[in-house]
């Protein structure tokens, strides 16, 4: 065996308090106790919780930590840690290294400063964060600093979510729960447990130091604000899929190390559509151990990336007119006895669970399609979704020709075959012949059947997975019971089973598009099939709240109204307040950099019409470019008068809601036609004067 292997074997997971360790390091009693409970089968017995704490702080300590955090996902979307150092000073003036085991069950940072939408008033800083044992404790390496994480859920002092983790563990055990119900009645005699799994596609940008560190805008708000189109975009469709450049394979390359270190299976990286742009995909998870990993994914990106002189833009739209990045969620449900519950096998018709989960999630996603869309809304994404890009703002499901024949003949009354794939022979005898998969991919779907799992692409490249999958868990989780309540009374469970799928067929095909979503073609079909279309943040956010969105979390018990209320208050005042900062920083760079550029561009054009004139010779071609420039001066200036204007309207507007909706209708409006003239600036400034980075340059030299 090659050395090189053997490491990488040795490195993954190294970082990790994972099964293995634990089973190496904890009494054979305590070890089957936490283990029943990371399965679901017990609730965490707080009487080992000393014996825990013990193994784990040996382990650390022979890592080289230091301190511990409780690592938790407030509202923020970005992770939160607050380190304590195990030392324990004793009265000889030295120091014992400790750590009990309320230590690891529990902390209690001062969560004043993290949005709580209300639930948590400021005067009662008090929240907790408690253990999450079905995510592995593992150790950081900052530079010297070396830390002992423990992935943790948060609350308020009342027991209130106030973070991502919290609905995502509660919808698991919702959907396990309801699937459980529909496997039983079926005959299911022996899976135990049904987890819900996600493989997190992330998409990012790289782009050079320098160029970031001279561009307020990317440094303040993620994404560029201003920029012209470069003479050449992502049209040569070369980028996609295309050799990797030296310097960024290097990168990728440290990125897997350190990302195996810490147990995260990264396992897929190529170039993506535009320019600049990459993907990394890991093996796929349960949805809480993906989604902590796809947290430490993002903040490894960005920290190697730093390492490399680059900087990783996660944003969604860093740059306009180019391709924007989301993140891919496939999505789905597995048995505790390896049965993926998406798997349609050969002959799919006549696959009763399989087609029952199947049609399950066909009716969540159409029956609750504005509380996904809501699941993806943020400040960033809304230059995805809906703006010619892709994938749209309209929720559909792509099923593939297979699937859909099959739902055709459901909807008709039974389904009695299913299309088959064959084989693919590419006409030379030396290439093997390749089985033809029973459907097509289709890129444009917001929502894909893609094999044996749905890959939901609307997720923003910024956003932590916790909310759409707590939201796709949820929903499913609820059509789930409704099947489970009539299969369960049922006399004739297959006959009144078969009754159930004619009937989401026929009730809910309208969900189901195979076709090209990016066309206006669609959009006034999706209209004709009344789909909603919500192409606003704010527009999707308002959805939330409605009755049968609460309904729905309440009875599945994983947000109450309260908490469901917070976290859209908390959703929606974020969206005004990003807008706010990209608007001011917007006037920032138009009047610090930008016009005084464009003021020194049109002084020298005066002084070479005067110098030119003054020699006899006809200056009108000179003249012709400075009025071009004075006019784009005078028409910024404008539009900077314009947009102070509405920003300081804006910023009187109390109520969170009305003030989003005033930056959609007015501030947005005039940051777009600041960005106009200043774009058209950018295209008559000389370039040794333009005092910003350039797309082509930010996207084009490595
Ligand atoms: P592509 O999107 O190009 O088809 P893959 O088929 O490799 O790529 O899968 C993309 C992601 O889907 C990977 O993260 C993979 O681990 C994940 N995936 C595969 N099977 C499942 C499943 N049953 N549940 C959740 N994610 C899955
Ligand atoms: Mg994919």
């Amino acid at each position: 065996m090659n050395g090189k292997y053997e490491r990488i074997t040795e490195i993954f997971g190294a970082n990790v308090f994972n099964d293995s360790v634990m089973r190496e390091r904890l009494p054979k009693g305590v070890y089957k106790s936490i283990k029943k409970t990371i399965e679901g089968q017990q609730d965490l017995d707080p009487a080992l919780a000393d014996v825990i704490a013990n193994a784990i702080k040996d382990w650390a300590l022979e890592k080289g930590a230091t301190h511990y955090c409780h690592w938790f996902q407030p509202m923020t979307g970005l992770t939160a840690e607050k380190h304590d150092s195990f030392i324990a000073p004793t009265s000889d003036g030295r120091t014992m290294m400790e750590f009990s085991g309320k230590e690891l069950f529990q902390g209690e940072p001062d969560a004043s400063s993290f949005p709580s939408g209300g639930l948590r008033a400021t005067f009662e800083a008090r929240g907790y964060t408690a253990w999450d044992c079905t995510s592995p404790v593992f150790i950081k390496e900052d530079g010297k600093n070396v830390t002992m994480y423990i992935p943790s859920a948060f609350c308020s002092y009342t027991g209130l979510a106030l973070d991502k983790k919290t609905p995502l563990l509660k919808s698991m055990s919702a959907l396990d729960k309801q699937a459980m119900r529909v496997l039983k009645v079926l005959g299911n005699q022996t899976s135990q447990r049904v987890t819900a799994t996600l493989g997190a596609e992330q998409e990012y940008f790289l782009i050079d130091k320098s160029y970031f560190e001279k561009r307020l805008d990317l440094v303040l708000t993620g994404r560029t604000l201003f920029g012209a189109m470069p003479p050449r975009g992502q049209e040569m469709e070369d980028h996609y899929f295309g050799t990797l450049h030296e310097r960024v394979a290097s990168f990728m390359h440290e990125v897997n190390i350190e990302l195996w270190k810490l147990g995260v299976s990264a396992k897929t990286q190529h170039n993506e559509v535009a320019p600049a742009q990459y993907e990394l995909a890991p093996v796929f998870a349960t949805v809480n151990v993906a989604t902590d990993h796809n947290q430490l994914a993002m903040e490894v990106l960005q920290k190697v990336a730093n390492r490399h002189d680059f900087v990783c833009l996660l944003n969604e739209k860093p740059f306009a007119g180019v391709n924007g990045s989301g993140k891919h969620n496939n999505w789905s449900m597995s048995t505790d006895d390896g049965i993926n519950l998406l798997d349609p096998g050969k002959t799919p018709h006549d696959n009763m669970v399989f087609l029952v989960m199947l049609c399950s999630v066909i009716r969540a996603v159409d029956k609750y399609s504005k509380l996904l869309r809501a699941s993806v809304a943020n400040s960033g994404n809304e230059h995805r979704l809906g703006a010619n890009e892709a994938p749209p703002a309209i929720v559909s499901i792509f099923l593939g020709s297979q699937l859909t024949d099959i739902i055709e003949q459901l909807a008709k009354g039974g389904a009695t075959s299913s299309k088959q794939g064959g084989e693919l022979k590419l006409g030379v005898s030396s290439l093997p012949p390749l089985p033809k998969d029973c459907t097509d991919r289709n890129r444009t779907s917001p929502f894909a059947f893609t094999g044996n799992k749905f890959e939901f692409r609307m997720v923003g490249s910024t956003q932590s997975t916790g909310g759409p999958m707590f939201v796709l868990n949820t929903i499913v989780a609820e059509v789930l019971s409704e099947v489970a309540d009539e299969l369960e009374k049922a006399k004739d469970v297959k006959a009144t089973a078969q009754t159930i799928l004619s009937k989401i067929a026929k009730e809910h095909s309208r969900i189901i598009f195979n076709g090209d979503n990016y066309t206006d073609e669609w959009v006034k079909e999706a209209k004709k099939r009344g789909l909603p279309n919500i192409p606003s943040t704010v527009g999707a956010l308002a959805t939330i709240m409605e009755k049968e969105h609460v309904e729905l979390f309440e009875k599945q018990n994983v947000l109450s109204k309260s908490e469901l209320g917070a976290r859209t208050e908390i959703l929606i005042e974020t969206y005004g307040r990003q807008k706010n900062i990209e608007a001011l920083t917007m006037l920032n760079i138009a009047k610090r950099q930008i016009l005084p550029a464009a003021v020194e561009y049109s002084l020298i054009l005066a002084n070479a019409v005067e110098s030119v004139s003054a020699v006899g010779i006809s200056a009108d071609a000179q003249k012709e470019i400075l009025a071009i420039v004075s006019g784009l001066i005078g028409s910024a200036n404008e539009a900077v008068k314009k947009l102070e204007a509405s920003v300081k309207k804006s910023a009187d507007i109390h109520e969170a809601l009305e003030r989003a909706e005033f930056c959609k209708d007015t501030v947005i409006p005039a940051m777009n036609e600041l960005r106009k003239y200043c774009d058209a600036l950018e295209l008559n400034v000389s370039a040794d004067l333009w005092p910003l980075p350039t797309y082509a340059e930010m996207l084009f030299f490595k």
